[in-house]
């Protein structure tokens, strides 16, 4: 077994832990100790512990290794079995070591999310284990429902239920207060409501995203920040582009004449859980910029990112005077180099911006 050199954990654990001379109460983080007696730790689901030879054992999941050569630290992840605080390992397996070293060590794993609170339910688990193995730190994961989701939806169906019921498992609060994004439901593109919801969240300076969970490609939005485009406004323009039939028909008959798609639940059950996972992902980064539609296509199970650009003459996060303003600019001739593909040939040309 091949093993990755940037996740061996020991000796170079050791080696971090620092020299614990004072006591607990004095060490520069906290081990909580809210619990008489400590808190039940268990081995977050996804890893296992594997024996080699004696006194040696492999820490494994996720893609990562961890090798471990100290028998105090094999015993003591032998016992997060969710039946043992960190205080009764710290006591079982430290005979000839200190206890706070066996309570630090566990405190690290904690940290980068190897073990976790018994006592949490099974779902906060499996969320922590999920989005652990995608390299978030449990420390990075409090966004997920320290602010967590709000969500709203236009047409009645079950695609609202499904898809809370996505966020739920993906370990996302939901909650309309002070919330980090909105998930706007939809099954019509180009329902008026949604306008008046994008001038609401502008007005609020409130994130937020539409989830369309229909039809043969479903998609998720990027996210429309009131500051920073591309806004609805622009993903509008460019969804009336990418589909001339469906506009030529609400030109010919007024949008009345086409019907919000009818859901199938199957469809939204497959859309949900990608698109609450790109929600997590766009919570989770530190600036929140989310700029690319994703499509899936359900036939194929293809999934798509699409790069929507912001339009610079948009009415809401543009310059509406932009074109107007372009029309009176002289014509600028730059150089630049073109390379021909089929004869390799190397032209340089003159062309317009
Ligand atoms: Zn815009």
């Amino acid at each position: 077994m091949q093993l990755h050199s940037a996740h061996i954990m020991s000796p170079e654990i050791n080696t971090r832990l620092p020299v614990l001379e004072s006591p607990m109460e004095n060490m520069p983080f906290n081990i909580s100790t809210d619990q008489d007696g400590g808190r039940c730790l268990i081995l977050t689901p996804g890893f296992q512990l594997t024996s080699l030879d004696p006194g040696q054992a492999l820490l494994i999941g996720y893609g990562k290794y961890f090798f471990l050569h100290d028998d105090a630290h094999i015993e003591a992840i032998n016992k997060l079995d969710g039946n043992h605080t960190d205080i009764e390992i710290a006591e079982i397996v430290s005979c000839s070591r200190d206890p706070l070293d066996i309570l630090v060590f566990l405190h690290e794993l904690e940290q980068m999310g190897i073990c976790t609170d018994a006592h949490s339910n099974g779902l906060a688990r499996e969320a922590l284990s999920f989005w652990n193995g995608q390299d978030y730190t449990p420390a990075e994961l409090k966004k997920l429902y320290s602010n967590g989701v709000t969500i709203h939806s236009i047409h009645s169906g079950l695609s609202k239920e499904l898809i809370q019921k996505a966020v739920q498992r993906a370990g996302i609060q939901e909650s309309s207060l002070s919330p980090a994004l909105q998930i706007v439901v939809t099954h019509d593109l180009f329902d008026p409501k949604l306008d008046e919801i994008a001038t609401q969240n502008y007005i609020n300076k409130l994130p937020w995203l539409i989830a369309y969970p229909v039809g043969q490609f479903p998609l998720l939005s990027p996210l429309f920040i009131f500051d920073d485009g591309p806004c609805w406004t622009c993903l509008k323009y460019w969804l009336r582009v990418n589909q001339p039939v469906e506009e030529y028909i609400r030109r010919v008959k007024g949008a009345a004449a086409l019907s919000p798609i009818q859901e199938v639940q199957p469809t939204v059950r497959l859309f949900a859980e990608l698109a609450v996972t790109t929600v997590g992902h766009t919570i989770l980064k530190s600036n929140n910029k989310n700029d690319h539609l994703l499509v899936l296509d359900v036939k194929t199970r293809a999934l798509k990112h699409h790069l929507v650009k912001r339009r610079p003459q948009c009415a809401i996060c543009g310059n509406p005077e932009f074109m107007k303003e372009q029309a009176y600019q002289p014509v600028k001739l730059n150089n630049v180099t073109k390379i021909s593909i089929l004869t390799k040939i190397t032209i340089t040309t003159s062309c317009m911006p």
